[in-house]
């Protein structure tokens, strides 16, 4: 029986932690961590996000702050916000709900965002940061996987990690995680992608398999090896008839098959998706409470 990895729970775990020290924090130095999120237009997805990235504020005793922009919205009026907020002391972190309308370039505002408060961890210097192992801020679902693994007791250390997908946001940046030289990674690391002649001659080399590819249970049980670990990152919506709403969400995996061979096994959705809001949560306290960019 593979261990399926709970990511709500510990997801709740972590958020209880925060909310702790983030009580700590405002007995002790008077800091209320704060997060300022940018929504512009009306993408329903991204209106869904937004409250709940401000409802976990809510429940961790952040200062949150939702400011709404028209979808014609200039660039130059996203840049001022972010701006202000740069030099705003009562914001920690800025975020920039994504995708932006056309007439908007997105890496100009990302770029625009300080590294200081680039809590999504989007920002090339936090990027250059991981890549050298310096602190700075980690993109929320990579550090959420880590986080998964390593409080599931799952060894990293000389173990074979393979990621399917190289996206500048899960693929690209767990596998950079995963193969620092420190005591949470340490592992060998293959990243795959679309260019990979026969996908399955690698996926069935891991250990530990993430799998963050966007195509509906591409990841088969022919395709692992028995006691794999699976973290499966994708969150695809797909026709169901039987289903009341007609449709469901799954993963990248093949979830039933791949887990009567696993070790263990995230489940979609209740694996990685809660733990991203926890990471963001996570990194607006760390900015809050202001020593990660001492180095
Ligand atoms: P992208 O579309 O940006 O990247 C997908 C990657 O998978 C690309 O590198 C692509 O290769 C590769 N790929 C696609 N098809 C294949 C294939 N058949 N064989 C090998 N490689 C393939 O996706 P994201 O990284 O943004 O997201 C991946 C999934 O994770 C999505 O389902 C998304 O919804 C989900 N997600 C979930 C989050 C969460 O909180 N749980 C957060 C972020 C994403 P190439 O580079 O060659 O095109």
């Amino acid at each position: 029986m593979a261990l399926i990895i709970d990511g709500k729970k510990i997801s709740d775990t972590i958020k209880q932690e925060i909310k702790e020290k983030t009580q700590e924090l405002i007995n002790s130095r008077g800091i209320r961590p704060g997060l300022a999120v940018l929504l512009v237009g009306e993408d329903a997805a991204s209106q869904i996000y937004v409250r709940s990235k401000a409802k976990a504020c809510e429940d961790l005793g952040f200062h949150s702050l939702v400011e709404r922009m028209p979808a014609s919205a200039s660039e130059e009026e996203v840049l001022a916000l972010v701006n202000r907020w740069n030099n705003d002391p009562s914001i920690h972190g800025i975020l920039v709900q994504l995708p932006l309308p056309k007439q908007i370039n997105e890496v100009k505002v990302l770029l625009a965002i300080s590294p200081r408060k680039d809590v999504d961890g989007f920002h090339p210097e936090n990027l250059g940061r991981l890549m050298i192992g310096m602190p700075g801020f980690v993109s929320c679902t990579p550090a959420g996987i880590v986080e998964l693994l390593v409080r599931s007791n799952i060894e990293l250390k000389g173990k074979h990690v393979v990621v399917v997908g190289r996206s500048n946001i899960v693929g690209k940046p767990v596998a950079n995680l995963l193969y620092q030289k420190n005591p949470r990674a340490n592992a060998i690391v293959t990243i795959c992608h679309t260019a990979a002649k026969d996908l399955s001659y690698y996926t069935k080399q891991a250990d530990i398999l993430i799998a963050a590819v966007g195509v509906p249970e591409v990841i088969k049980s022919e395709d692992v090896k028995e006691n794999v670990t699976v973290i499966d990152v994708g969150i695809n919506r797909i026709e169901d008839p039987n289903h009341p709403k007609g449709s469901r969400v799954v993963g990248d995996v093949d979830y039933h098959a791949v887990f009567e061979k696993a070790h263990a096994i995230t489940p979609v959705p209740g694996g990685v998706g809660p733990m991203t809001i926890a990471m963001l949560m996570n990194n607006t306290y760390i900015s809050a409470e202001g020593s990660i960019f001492n180095v």
